[in-house]
């Protein structure tokens, strides 16, 4: 048994061993004996489509004493929830930004991102019945704060359309093909937070975190959370925030919202250190019908994440189309003919695969079996290649001593 203050003091120490998920599952691969003395802190991340993300804003939008209070509000375009203060005469507006919120494709996951890469935003306050224009930058924004209602659930489901046509959802970019054309999956399996502690006796309220790169917090468990199939509410101050850890994602239902957390497991004893052995073959995955999103088959997440993390595009293979697909369709707009492919923005989906003609993106995104028939994963609402690299990012501020547990 160790104590988080003893591992805390290891930390400043600099003698933690520290070891990412996908470090320790490599290690548990190859059959290494671990015990609990050689290690301290598992650093475990996801990254993902995550609806249940929101922020709050507090904008200075006029001098004190302009207007009473803003009534409506948009910000680039974007609708947003003035209040709950209603700022009385002080020329401020609070409110709240739903990541799922639009304004057509462009959604609040855009708009976070951009706030966060510093870019002009544009405020619109309907205030006394007159309308109020101003544009803003993250510097004039007093308080930035993205909280989540529900995010990192421990496993979650891959869907097919078992009938006829396409169905448009926010699990999937043109429309789930059917009748048993296509399967759309989520989560990052064996480096998952939760899936690493499932009982969640290392993660708590208040045990510290990174949210889109920024040092944030647990809150508690999210909306919808289950003894089977946990996820957490968590909050970060925006300021500290990443850009390529978050953004947004055009689904056929509209945008979606990404979000990137990771959570350091503190190996405190031997039932913690059993937990993180677990691997991606081992972690069931309902397979539902987008129709009822009841389960049909259970697979397993060794079929989603055996192939690659990474999609490239090869130039050389691709025929130019009159119109090309993938730069009309990719879901973060990380693909244009004239540019090529922006390696930050992707999300490594792989809906390009399926989408080019050409074959021009390489990938292998697996297939899962539904009645005794492959049927091929077409798009990835998790990016496990990005969890990784917080994960990374979490360990190397562990290891300088910048990140106590
Ligand atoms: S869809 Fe593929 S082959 Fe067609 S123009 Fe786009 S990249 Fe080239
Ligand atoms: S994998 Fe392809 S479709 Fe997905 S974000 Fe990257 S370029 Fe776009």
């Amino acid at each position: 048994m160790k104590r988080i203050e003893d591992i805390n003091r290891k930390i400043m120490d600099g003698g933690a061993l520290v070891y990412t998920a996908d470090e320790f599952k490599k290690m548990v691969r190859e059959g290494e004996r671990i015990r609990i003395k050689d290690v301290d802190v598992v650093t475990a991340a996801t990254c993902a489509v995550m609806s249940g993300t929101a922020a709050i804003l507090s904008i200075p939008v006029a001098e004190r004493g302009a207007f009473e209070r803003v009534e409506k509000l948009w910000l680039n375009g974007i609708p947003a929830f003035p209040g709950p203060c209603p700022n009385e005469r002080v020329g401020i507006v609070d409110a709240i930004v739903y990541g799922t919120s639009r304004a057509g494709e462009y959604g609040g996951g855009h708009l976070f991102r951009d706030i966060v890469d510093g870019g002009k935003i544009e405020i619109e306050a309907e205030a006394d019945g007159e309308m109020i224009r101003k544009e803003v930058t993250k510097e004039d924004i007093q308080f930035s704060r993205l909280f989540t209602t529900r995010s990192a659930f421990r496993n979650y489901s891959g869907f097919v359309n078992t009938r006829e046509g396409a169905v448009e959802t926010i699990f999937s970019v043109s429309g789930l093909k059917g009748p048993y054309r296509e399967v759309s999956v989520s989560g990052c399996g064996e480096i998952n937070p939760i899936e690493n502690d499932p009982s969640m006796r290392t993660i708590d309220a208040c045990s510290r975190i990174l949210v889109n790169g920024a040092v944030g917090y647990v809150m508690g468990e999210g909306t919808r959370s289950s003894k089977e199939r946990r996820n957490l509410s968590v909050f970060a101050d925006m300021g500290g925030m990443q850009a390529k850890y978050m953004g947004g994602f055009v689904t056929s239902k509209g945008p979606e919202c990404i979000t990137s957390i990771a959570v350091p497991i503190p190996v405190i004893d031997d039932g913690v250190l059993a937990n993180l052995r677990i691997l991606d073959g081992e972690i069931g995955l309902p397979i539902a019908d987008i129709h009822d999103r009841v389960a049909i088959e259970e697979s397993d997440y060794g079929r989603v994440w055996g192939g690659n993390l990474e999609i490239y595009f090869d130039e050389k293979e691709c025929t130019e189309c009159d119109v090309c697909d993938v730069e009309r369709l990719c879901p973060t707009g990380a693909f244009s003919m004239l540019d090529g492919m922006d390696v930050i923005r992707c999300f490594n989906c792989g809906a390009c695969v399926d989408f080019c003609p050409g074959g021009a993106f390489k990938g292998n995104l697996g297939e899962v079996e539904i009645k005794g028939r492959g049927i091929p994963i077409t798009l990835r609402q998790s990016n496990r290649k990005r969890a990784s690299e917080l994960s990374e990012e979490l360990k190397g501020r562990i290891q300088d001593g910048t990140f106590l547990l």
